[in-house]
């Protein structure tokens, strides 16, 4: 720690550092932060700088608001790009404690740390490499977005079909400036969509990238006059953007999912880690798919998964292994989205396949065939089960999961669902354009 401070203050001499910005993020994983100049470097390291927590959503508990920043030293990067005054702003991500020194429960970076404090018991590392969707818009002579854009290509398309191209440079030249190590980016199957992969991390490392990473292309989007959004189904009739998550458990440099002598050379860990994943599907997807929007794209015929199933091939299911083995041996989570909260779909989803370990939970066969093409009988016959279809139906889902709702604790839990719950309700009361095209004449 102490080199770390010293090092720290080099940096912010070396570039002349004017301001820092303290990080955190509220329930929903949207970014919050404050700014303070540099001349504020001791209070901030000493984890003094306090604020109030009942304005952040999902923190609220208007009798105990003052809450700390404690800034996690590791996370310190100067920012790639300066003010518009031309200064230079470093940047922190913080965990927030509570005024007698213990962590506030409502913090998402509180219950992700918890989780892997579980798997470190039981000898894990946990690594995830995420794959973040987005589109990006044009906007009108007002400023504001139009749900078009003059992209005509579809995937690893090439400009000058994909307009992105030079906006995806950007983002990616921004990206390594902050540290990312970025490992490709490509058009996705939709006009105007995008994805841009980054080397998978400790999961912690990889939360806080993807929040970074949203901020970062929402940002220079908006420098170039056009909207990314990592919406999960902006347009209706096209691919909509998810957020796969590939996993791996490592004890020291070994990657334990992989064992060159068994069967698929999957180990038993990899195996009964997707029988977790499988049996606590329902449970998850509230937290993997937060939006009334994210069941929009979890429909049938988008390569997006409906289905509760494994494969090790096709992309139509929930879980796929990808064919490399070795140090990239990975279990691939196909319906997570780019708008979910990280830290706390990487907690539910680790605690829902060290489940699958602890109780030796096997997965029902894997389906190496595309499920959309399979009729209701074969399904049944099967037992092959859908996902949740509504935001609704997945925060009942997530209320009977006893495992999904330990890994986020009761203050999380009880913020999440109530939150949820008011989307969900307002979302209800309106009467649609469907319902309006659909009714109206007919009744
Ligand atoms: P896809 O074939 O599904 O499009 P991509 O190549 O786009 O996959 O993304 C693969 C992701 O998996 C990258 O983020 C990569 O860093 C990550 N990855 C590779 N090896 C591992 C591993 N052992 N554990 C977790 N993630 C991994
Ligand atoms: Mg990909
Ligand atoms: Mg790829
Ligand atoms: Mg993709
Ligand atoms: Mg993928």
């Amino acid at each position: 720690r102490e080199e770390q401070i010293v090092h720290i203050k080099e940096l912010i001499k070396e570039r002349d550092v004017k301001f820092i910005v303290l990080q955190l993020a509220d329930i929903q994983g949207t970014a919050k932060s404050i700014t303070l100049p540099v001349n504020q470097l001791n209070k901030i390291i000493d984890n003094e700088v306090m604020f109030d927590g009942s304005s952040i959503d999902g923190f609220a508990r208007i009798e105990e608001s003052d809450m700390y920043l404690y800034p996690d030293l590791s996370t310190f990067v100067i920012l790639p790009w300066k003010t518009h005054n031309g200064t230079t702003v470093a940047r922190l991500i913080c965990d927030v404690y509570m005024p007698d020194g213990g962590y506030f429960e409502g913090c998402p970076r509180y219950v992700l740390r918890r989780a892997l404090e579980k798997a470190k018991e039981m000898g894990y590392s946990f690594y995830v490499g995420p794959e973040p969707e987005f589109y990006i818009f044009n906007k009108d002579e007002k400023g504001e977005p139009v749900l078009e854009n003059n992209d005509k290509a579809g995937y690893f398309d090439m400009a000058p079909l994909d307009k992105g191209e030079d906006v995806r440079e950007v983002i990616s030249t921004a990206l390594e400036g902050l540290g990312f190590e970025v490992e490709a980016s490509h058009h996705e199957c939709g006009p105007g969509q995008h994805e841009i992969d980054f080397k998978y991390a400790d999961a912690l490392s990889t939360a806080d990238n993807i929040i970074t990473f949203r901020y970062v292309v929402r940002k220079i989007a908006d420098d170039l006059g056009l909207l990314a959004s990592f919406m999960p189904k902006p347009v209706e009739g096209i691919a909509g953007s998810g957020m796969h998550l590939n996993m791996s458990l490592f004890k020291g440099d070994k990657n334990i999912f992989f064992d060159p002598d068994a069967k698929n050379q999957l180990s038993d860990e990899a195996v009964y880690f997707v029988g977790g994943l499988l049996k606590h599907a329902k449970g998850l997807t509230a937290i993997t798919n937060p939006l009334v929007n994210s069941y929009k794209r979890l429909v049938p015929g988008y390569e997006a998964p409906v289905y509760i199933a494994w494969s090790h091939q096709n992309r139509s299911p929930l879980v796929r292994i990808p064919a490399k083995r070795g140090l990239s041996t990975r279990v691939e989570l196909r319906n997570p989205d780019p708008a979910c909260n990280p830290y706390l779909a990487l907690a539910t989803v680790l605690m829902a396949g060290l489940d699958g370990i602890e109780n030796k939970i096997e997965p029902p066969k894997s389906v190496n065939k595309n499920i959309y093409a399979m009729d209701l009988d074969e399904r049944l016959e099967k037992d092959i089960q859908a996902l949740p279809m509504s935001l609704y139906e997945a925060i009942k889902e997530l209320m009977n999961d006893d495992i999904v709702k330990d890994a986020l604790g009761k203050h999380v839990t009880e913020k999440f669902i109530s939150g949820k719950l008011k989307e969900w309700n307002s979302y209800r009361e309106k009467v649609h354009k469907w319902e309006i095209d659909e009714y109206l004449r007919g009744y």
